[in-house]
């Protein structure tokens, strides 16, 4: 019958490690003509590492390192840990920090303002900042500008791998006909280095956290049912507006609890099987 039909792919999800908070949700998901998902902890693993740090010859380099890490000490942020992680603080500076989520920090000290965070939102750029952004970015790495009173006088870069089952997922969906977009706070470069690596079919960065949901609220609108796949506390509005939300099972407390589905071990591949399992049990049942 079809309620036996729909108990047991439902049981036989959740042993397979697909939690799904009704039927109606599983069986939602093979209509679905689009898919976003968002990038740092969702399409990777969400642990970026240091790879590039540069300072022009004119800075203490030490002492920039010092501000840095006050600053990135009052934000807990994936990119923060990952400073935080590479660099030891010699000296414990006492900086009045403001974090700007989604942009970054601004702290005071000895008279200056020191800033650290995207690259957007600096203005005094030389030549060769611009260029060394566009080099790592275009690699797919996540690149912060540190700044003293507006002048870029230093940069890092960090990589975050991607999800050893992003791809196969993607091409999955793709096959299918199904639209897949990246929405990510990361830059534009960045996040169309990531993108291309899947073969993802389209790029929104540059999105504010409160903006997510907007975003997927247009993709309502151009592509019919769509589903998003997340895992942080910006994303669970987003995750809330789409017609379904999935949300990785090592994710924030939030994204699961405003999912529909949570993928146990936050495993891309799961969700394949969840679309197939959803497929089948629609044949079933009609
Ligand atoms: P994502 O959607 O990739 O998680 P966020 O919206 O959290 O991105 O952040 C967007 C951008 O803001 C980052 O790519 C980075 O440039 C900057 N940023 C955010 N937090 C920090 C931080 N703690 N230190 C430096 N830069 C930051
Ligand atoms: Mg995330």
């Amino acid at each position: 019958s079809t309620v036996s039909a729909t108990l047991s792919a439902t049981s036989n999800l959740a042993k397979r490690g697909v939690l799904s908070k009704g039927s109606a949700y599983l069986s939602q998901l093979a209509e679905i003509d689009a898919i976003a998902f968002d990038k740092t902890g969702t399409l990777t693993y969400g642990k970026p590492e240091v790879t590039n740090v540069h300072f022009s010859d004119a800075v203490n380099k030490e002492n920039m390192i010092d501000i840095v890490i006050a600053l990135e000490k009052e934000s807990n942020h994936p990119l923060a840990d990952a400073i935080l992680r590479k660099f030891d603080a010699k000296n414990k500076l006492p900086i009045e920090v403001t974090n700007q989520i989604g942009k970054g920090l601004v702290g005071e000290h000895d008279g200056s303002q020191y800033r650290v965070g995207k690259p957007t939102s600096f203005e005094d750029v030389s030549a060769e900042y611009t260029r060394l952004n566009a080099k790592w970015a275009s690699e797919g790495k996540t690149v912060v500008y540190i700044a003293e009173n507006e002048t870029v006088i230093g940069l890092i870069a960090l990589m975050d791998v991607p999800n050893k089952n992003a791809k196969a997922t993607i091409d999955y969906f793709k096959k299918l006909g199904i639209h897949t977009t990246l929405i990510t706070g990361d830059s534009e470069m960045t996040g169309k280095a990531v993108a291309e690596q899947l073969g993802i079919d389209e790029v929104v960065a540059n999105v504010m956290p409160e903006d997510k949901s907007n975003i997927i609220e247009q993709q309502k609108e151009k592509y019919g049912v769509t589903a998003m796949v997340g895992d942080g506390v910006n994303d669970a509005p987003a995750l809330v507006t789409a017609d379904i939300g999935i949300a990785m099972g090592d994710g924030t407390d939030v994204a699961v609890e405003v999912s529909d589905l949570v993928l146990m071990q936050s495993d891309l591949s799961k969700l394949v099987e969840a679309h197939k399992v959803s497929s089948k049990m629609n044949r079933v049942t009609w």
